[in-house]
């Protein structure tokens, strides 16, 4: 038998989709880290590195971090022992030329990686998000129509007063919307091209969305010869 490959998964999906739902379950059950570009940005602010102070300069401005310095944090990051097996990008690749660069290093590894998106509607993730409160003590989410409260505005978990993200009104999902697909479409069309992606039904139950999600990673690791 070959020496096991490293597992890479590329998830890709939108905002209010159910990708944070199911990277803690491949995390669980494959027992692989994940690494969020978004979360290595944040540690590098938080501890206040020389890449950090440079960074919340570029956040401050309103501007994104140059790819180069983006490589550097996860080349860094994919280092690490826990890697070793594998691990889950999420925030990354975020355009063409850093899936090149990630394309490069899968090549050299001889790595293919698994790239799956999340596959949601506008209208089904309005509808989710829109209708959304979630708990202001335990962050217990409540879906208004299909998972509502026992209790009108109160969480059954903890008893404290559920609330409206700001961030969930009708505009601001629109525009998040927007945004995630005018940056995911080139990678996601660079991924197409190659044969590697799967598209994963994200408006079934979330047990369900996992399930494809194992499937579509058995196909890509031992495929039926
Ligand atoms: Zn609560």
């Amino acid at each position: 038998m070959a020496k096991e490959q490293p597992l890479i998964i590329i998830l890709i999906g939108p905002p209010g989709g159910g990708k944070g739902t199911q990277a803690k379950q491949l995390m669980a059950t494959r027992g692989l880290p994940q690494v969020s570009t978004g979360d290595l940005l944040r540690n590098q602010v938080k501890a206040r590195t020389p890449l950090g102070l440079k960074l919340e300069s570029l956040i401050n401005q309103g501007k994104f971090p140059p790819d180069q310095l983006i490589l550097e944090m996860v080349a860094a990051r994919i280092k690490e022992p826990d890697c070793r097996k594998g691990f889950i990008l999420d925030g990354f690749p975020r355009n063409k030329s850093q899936a090149q660069t990630l394309d490069k290093y899968c090549k050299l590894y001889r790595i293919k990686p698994v790239v799956l998106v999340i596959d949601v509607p506008d209208a089904a993730i309005k509808e989710r998000l829109i209708h959304r409160v979630i708990c202001e003590k335990c962050h217990t989410p409540y879906h208004l129509k299909f998972a509502p409260p026992k209790q009108e505005e109160i969480c059954d978990l903890c008893q404290g007063h559920l609330i409206k993200r700001t961030d969930d009104s009708e505009n601001v999902v629109s525009y998040r919307l927007q945004v995630y697909h005018e940056q995911t479409q080139p990678v996601v069309e660079f991924y197409r091209k190659k044969g590697y992606l799967t598209l994963i039904d994200g408006t079934l139950p979330k047990e369900e969305v996992y399930t494809q999600i194992e499937q579509a990673i058995s196909k890509t690791v031992c495929p039926a010869s």
